[in-house]
């Protein structure tokens, strides 16, 4: 497929082969680069990615699975079309964020207060200083293959599908400890010897980047009890599953009382985010205002914190999705279909994993007989992977990151899922 991929691409190759001239890699985030290279994308509407030549993939990436209404849906562009009018940025107090605001405090119980910054990186770092400054203590405990971005206090751990650590310039990594997912015993055999230390634990109730593995709803009730019991933060970050699956966060369907849950992605309609809420007492930390020097802490805030545009464009995503009382269940059920026919279409040889809209395929091999954590998602074979959905670029037209797990977005149709269980059918491997 490679020489078709070649064939097709040729004004790609060119505009590539310049950006490799200014930028490592010719990418500014290591996941966009694939073999031979990528495609330049020009254009995206709906459910399209148009590149430089005029080829059209459905797209399953999604903007970092950011776009739960496709690409640029009208009502999202008419509101952010409007704001630019009047202006994109303030760097100051404004109504957009208040009207956001105003949405998430309704949809997620827990956040009494929030904080806004421009990625979830920032989201997830500012997490872990908080849960520190709240408790006084130092250790944070993450997830083996757990993502929550490039923050260097959350990078220690290997994260799927790399070998060994993946990051050198990462300082202090004996303050973080990880954990195996959905495996309390031995869970708690590790945070017992750190206890003492023990600022908080930082989970995904579905590992994105790790595999797109749901937790197990007991899993996470023991660790969030640990947590309390202990005094340390127990923290969720939602950035990938927030507003994913239902009008809101996925950890009131687990019955968790998390103290501080972080968002980002879909919050942002497509425009750069992270959120960080919580229980007020936790939150009231980042106010510096007549605080003693031992209660203060300097959480969130930067240019671009609650700009018009993010939050203009959150607000309308938002509205849309509380409106549009079908999507929701339209594309859950669209992914239960996913998965029961590309585990149909592979026969016994792939576990499908995910959960609603987000789905993974994992071609089994030594023996791995179900994916409940990244480690058994590392053994599959993630070249045959690649393969499959490099296949689909070259020849079908259909976009996945090769690699990595796909998300549904309203602007797909059963037809287009269909198409695209046709193009695994035709998968040779
Ligand atoms: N947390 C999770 C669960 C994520 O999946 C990601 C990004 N994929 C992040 C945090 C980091 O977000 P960002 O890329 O916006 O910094």
């Amino acid at each position: 497929y490679i020489s078709e991929y070649k064939k097709k691409t040729k004004g790609s190759v060119k505009l590539f082969d310049k950006s490799l001239k200014f930028h490592v890699n010719g990418v500014s985030h290591n996941i966009r680069f694939f073999e031979p290279y990528p495609f330049v994308v020009k254009s995206s509407s709906g459910k399209n990615l148009v590149d430089v030549d005029n080829n059209k993939y459905t797209d399953y990436w999604m903007g970092h699975w950011s776009l739960i209404l496709g690409h640029g849906p009208k009502p999202v562009k008419d509101a952010v079309k409007k704001q630019i009018e009047k202006s994109w940025m303030y760097g100051t107090v404004n109504e957009q964020t208040i009207k956001l605001s105003e949405l998430i405090s309704k949809a997620v119980p827990v956040a009494e207060k929030i904080r806004y910054v421009t990625s979830g990186t920032e989201a997830t770092m500012y997490a872990v200083r908080l849960a520190r400054s709240v408790t006084g203590k130092n250790i944070i405990a993450k997830i083996d293959g757990g993502w929550h971005g490039y923050t260097s206090d959350l990078l220690k751990s290997v994260n799927w599908p790399f070998t060994e650590s993946e990051s050198t310039g990462v300082v202090n990594e004996e303050k973080i400890v990880s954990i195996p997912f959905n495996d309390f015993e031995k869970s708690l055999e590790i945070l017992k010897k750190v206890s003492n230390d023990l600022a908080g634990i930082i989970i995904e109730p579905v590992l994105g980047g790790g595999g797109c593995i749901p937790a197990n709803a007991d899993y996470l009730k023991g660790i969030q009890e640990f947590c309390k019991k202990n005094n340390s933060l127990f923290i969720l970050d939602e950035i990938v599953t927030g507003f994913r699956f239902r009008f809101g966060c996925l950890y009131p369907t687990m019955n968790l009382d998390p103290d501080i849950v972080t968002l980002g992605k879909i919050v942002g309609g497509g425009m750069p985010i992270g959120v960080m809420c919580g229980k007020k007492e936790i939150m009231e930390y980042s106010n510096t205002k007549g605080k003693k020097k031992t209660e203060r802490s300097y959480i969130g805030g930067g240019t671009f914190s609650a700009n018009p545009m993010s939050m203009t464009s959150g607000f309308a995503t938002l509205t849309e999705l509380k409106s549009g009382k079908t999507i929701y269940s339209k594309i859950n059920s669209l992914g239960d279909f996913v998965r029961k026919e590309i585990t149909k279409v592979f026969d016994g040889k792939v576990i499908v994993t995910g959960k609603g809209s987000l789905f993974m395929t994992h071609f089994v091999k030594d023996g791995v007989t179900e994916v409940i954590n990244s480690s058994q998602a590392a053994k599959c074979d993630t070249s045959l992977l690649n393969k499959y959905h490099f296949k689909m670029i070259a020849h079908d037209g259909i976009f996945f990151l090769p690699g990595k797990l796909g998300a549904i977005s309203n602007a797909h149709t059963k037809e287009d899922i269909k198409k695209m269980i046709n193009a695994t059918e035709n998968f040779q491997e």
